[in-house]
């Protein structure tokens, strides 16, 4: 017997039942622009950073740059976390993408 469970609803996903994996990444984005400072700016800044990293743990600073989850869930919380992510989404927010725009 499956042990599966929705990690929304905590519905059982019994074995050969649909359900859907569910893979969250996130990862700081560089545009490849470094913002224009003085080298006592940017000395400053680089402090900055530093001392907000030396609060964290490895694992907190990591996710400041990337991080991964995977969730396992039933139909229909499927389609509430979607719906729930599109419905945040900022009509003017870019590049265009989600399902408003994969349906022509
Ligand atoms: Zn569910």
């Amino acid at each position: 017997m499956s042990a599966l469970r929705c990690h929304r609803c905590g519905q059982a996903l019994p074995d050969g039942s649909l359900k859907y994996q569910v893979d969250v990444k996130v990862r700081s984005l560089y545009d490849g622009t470094i913002p224009d400072q003085n080298e006592e700016d940017t000395r400053r800044a680089l402090d900055k950073v530093l001392a907000e990293l030396s609060h964290y743990n490895e694992e907190q600073a990591n996710r400041e740059v990337y991080e991964d989850d995977v969730f396992v869930m039933c139909p229909p919380c499927k389609e509430q976390f979607l719906h729930d992510i599109y419905a945040h989404m900022h009509p003017k927010a870019s590049p265009e993408s989600g399902r408003d725009h994969m349906v022509h």
